[in-house]
Formats: structure tokens, sequence, C-alpha cells
């Protein structure tokens, strides 16, 4: 995992004063970086039955697709306001900088599909809560939620209930 703490970049006071950036363009510029995030992912849920991965807008698209490309899945986009084309629902969530509204279309998931919720990072866990709420509103079953990175000192976990979480590197940090 050291190897791919390596390669995510750190940004000071990016996006504002206090915040610790991971970018994580870096880590999946690299080869090794991009499908080493995607093996430990397939390894890890390979044998669990899963119909779709959901993926969160925009970084979450980028782990999310390709992941279920290899475990044979289909993909949904949970995407930020005013960006889906057809018929909607919406919940809104605070950022560790801002708030915003999350959205999906409703006929993307249905009722007992089992789904596997990915992003790039968790922080507060007010983006993945939302996206939880979403799919929960759909009636699909999560089977987990995974992220590349953790802010661990957020204690972001706690806002996502009982789903299983899991995330390759965890920071102490806030
Ligand atoms: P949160 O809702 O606080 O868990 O924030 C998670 C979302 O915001 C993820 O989609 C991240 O892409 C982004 N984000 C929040 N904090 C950071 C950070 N320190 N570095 C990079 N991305 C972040």
């Amino acid at each position: 995992m050291e190897h791919i703490k390596s390669l995510i970049r750190n940004i000071p006071d990016f996006p504002k004063p206090g915040i610790q950036f991971k970018d994580v363009t870096t880590l999946f510029q690299d080869r090794w970086g991009l499908k080493k995030c995607l093996d430990l992912f397939e390894e890890k849920y390979r044998y669990q039955p899963i119909d779709k991965v959901a993926g969160v807008d925009s970084r979450g698209f980028i782990v999310g697709a390709a992941l279920a490309d290899r475990l044979g899945c289909g993909f949904v986009t949970i995407r930020k306001k005013g960006k889906l084309p057809w018929e909607t629902i919406s919940e809104s969530y605070d950022l560790e900088y801002g708030t915003d509204d999350l959205e999906v279309h409703v006929d993307s998931i249905q009722k007992g599909e089992r789904i596997l919720l990915i992003d790039d990072l968790l922080a507060t866990g007010g983006t993945l809560s939302a996206a939880v709420r979403l799919i929960e509103r759909l009636e699909g079953e999560i089977i987990g939620i995974s992220c590349v990175i953790e802010l661990a000192g957020l204690k972001g976990q706690e806002k996502l209930g009982d789903y299983p979480f899991h995330s390759l590197v965890s920071y102490d940090e806030m």
C-alpha cells in the first residue's frame, strides 16, 4: 500500500486553506498504479454476486467503470445535480468544502439488485451517505462500499451505517 500512497499527490490548502487535497490523477496516470487499484478491488469482490457497480461523480467513475468491466457488471453513474438527462431522484449532501446535490436516474437500479458503491475518497462521508440514500430509495441492496482513499480522522465511516466499508489506503490526518 505504501507504493500506492507514494503515487498519490498531496496538495496542501486546495481548494481552500486547511484542506490536504489527495490528488489521485498521479496514481491513475501511472500504469502500475491504476492496475494495482483495480487488481485489489477485483480480488476483494470477484466472488461476490454483484449486479451493478455505482460510481460517484466524477473520480468514482474512473475506477468504478473499469471495475464493473472486470467484474462483468453494469455501471451506474451517480452524478452532480443537473447532469443526468432522464428522470432522477436527488439527495443533498455537505462536502468537506461546500454543499451540493447528487442525482441518479430512477430506472438505473431495480429493486433487489446487488450494488457495489465506489468513490475515490471518503472524507466526512457526506457524499457517499447521499449516494447510499439514493440507492436505498431505489431499493438496491448495497453489498459494499469501497474507496481508494479514506481520511480516517474525519470518521466518515460513521455516516455509512452498517454497510461493509473498505479502502485501499488510509490517512489518519484530517
Ligand atoms: P466527503 O463527502 O466529505 O466524504 O468528501 C468526499 C468527496 O469529496 C469525494 O468525492 C472526494 O473526491 C472529494 N474530497 C473531499 N475531501 C477531499 C480531499 N481532502 N482530497 C481529495 N478529494 C476530496
